[in-house]
């Protein structure tokens, strides 16, 4: 079929249940059905790029040119980019179509969805839970069957945990892969964008326009990019009975651990049970205390937020508060009534952490401890190729339970040391809880290694 009965079909669906759902923040369906009328001509025309005329979305953190960019705040709920982030050029140059823009916790902060501006998110697979986050638009927008594929972003696992709680695979990649320009910064030394879609495979598709160098971008690295998909076709040539002969999955008791539900446990077991049928081997690796970089984490992400969020101070973005007194008057309202709770939590949090009386007992301590978080990863890749653990400690919980921010953070515990880290890793659905819950198997793997985390969750589908 041609790309605008496709576009066409994804649009009334998404007009019929997103309702329902509440993924998109931003529709461009107009502009979709133009570049859609116009991929097919091209296409009659002899062009067979695999992605052109594939519908897709972006979460709303990308700066998309000419289109309404709010990072799931009110701070920014009247800012039209004036430029595209260089993923949104990449996947629009590799002939995709954009959907629209997709909700999300507010500037990345969160693991459920609940604090973003535009209201909170349904989780497809039971409307009364929520989708994870903070990419939990993206996810219920797949989940959901909205788009096929959904960029997403990933700071301390929001692209991964969202995958989990709906069903779907989702990559990080490693820090410094893709291109942080115009992803709306949270924290810029972990932050890094990926994909979602519903297999190994579409991850690998959109995955392959976003990855590689960008001179705008200090922190992009200059590294060989491969093939992700053909990769994957190489690997189904291997021995049928035992394609995963010769790899060693290191598994570390600190990832099963007090906290972790028993129905995701018995799940995530029997995963890496089939992984070994399949012909790894699974071998015992240690990780640093999960609690202690989860406390790392959340000194660190705030600190950087708190400096990135200084931006937004009513003069030259968004949202700027009626009838200022004087200057001060015009930073505090805006910045008080722009920002959700979350937001202002931790950007108190992490002013706190960068003062100059605790800079030192908060930042430069957890400094140093990510630096042995580092450490103990490389140790424990000296005896394995991947880490395997669940991603999340447990399946989607209802919307109606309410976190407070410490048990949230929790839930956080399995995900965060990937990014203090700068490793690669993905979620791939590996079953259901007994009531009917995805569970998500986190495969994390060494520095530039995300093909073979693709290749290999590709092989246990
Ligand atoms: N839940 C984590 C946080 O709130 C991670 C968010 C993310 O990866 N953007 O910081």
């Amino acid at each position: 079929f041609s790309s605008v009965e496709l576009t066409e079909h994804y649009i009334k669906r998404i007009e019929k249940l997103d309702g329902k759902i509440n993924s998109f923040i931003t529709h461009t369906s107009e502009t979709a059905l133009a570049q859609a009328k116009a991929a097919d001509e091209m296409r009659l025309q002899g062009d067979n790029r695999a992605l052109l005329g594939v519908p897709m979305a972006h979460k709303d953190i990308f700066c998309t040119r000419g289109v309404l960019t709010t990072c799931g705040s009110k701070m920014l709920h009247n800012f039209v980019a004036p430029y595209d982030a260089t993923i949104v050029t990449a996947i629009d140059e590799a002939g995709m179509i954009s959907l629209g823009k997709l909700n999300m916790d507010e500037f990345a902060m969160g693991s459920d969805n609940e604090s973003s501006h535009y209201g909170e998110v349904h989780n497809p697979w039971d409307i009364e839970r929520v989708p994870g986050g903070s990419s939990g638009g993206s996810a219920a927008a797949v989940a959901a069957g909205f788009v096929p594929v959904a960029t997403g972003s990933d700071t301390g696992g929001s692209i991964r945990q969202p995958a989990s709680f709906c069903g779907l695979t989702g990559i990080k990649p490693t820090y410094g892969r893709v291109s942080r320009f115009g992803m709306i910064a949270y924290a810029s030394s972990l932050d890094q964008a990926g994909s979602m879609g519903r297999s190994a495979q579409d991850c690998a598709y959109l995955l392959q326009p976003m990855v590689g160098h960008d001179p705008r971008d200090a922190t992009s690295i200059k590294h060989d990019v491969p093939d992700y998909v053909q990769d994957m076709i190489d690997a189904e040539k291997r021995d049928e009975n035992k394609p995963l002969a010769g790899l060693r999955i290191g598994v570390a008791k600190e990832y099963f651990g007090a906290g972790l539900n028993s129905d995701v446990e018995t799940v995530v077991r029997s995963a890496l049970q089939k992984y070994q049928e399949l012909g790894a081997t699974i071998v015992e690796v240690n990780i640093t205390d999960p609690e202690i970089t989860l406390a790392t984490y959340y000194m660190l992400a705030p600190a950087e937020a708190s400096s990135n969020l200084s931006r937004f101070d009513g003069v030259r973005f968004g949202y700027r508060c009626e009838a200022p007194k004087d200057l001060v008057d015009l930073y505090t309202r805006s910045r008080s009534e722009g920002f959700g709770p979350e937001v202002q939590r931790r950007i108190l949090m992490g002013t706190y952490a960068l003062s100059a009386g605790y800079y030192d007992a908060y930042y430069t301590k957890a400094q140093k401890i990510r630096r042995l978080i580092v450490q103990d990863f490389n140790t424990a890749f000296a005896s394995c190729d991947i880490i395997a653990s669940p991603t999340a400690p447990t399946a989607a919980y209802k919307l109606s339970d309410d976190l407070d921010p410490a048990s949230m953070y929790l839930g956080d515990v399995y995900t965060i040391g990937v990014n203090l880290a700068g490793l690669p890793a993905l979620s791939q659905p590996v079953g259901l809880t007994p009531n009917g819950l995805p569970v998500g198997l986190q495969l994390i793997g060494k520095h530039w290694q995300e093909s073979q985390l693709l290749t290999t969750a590709h092989l246990f589908q």
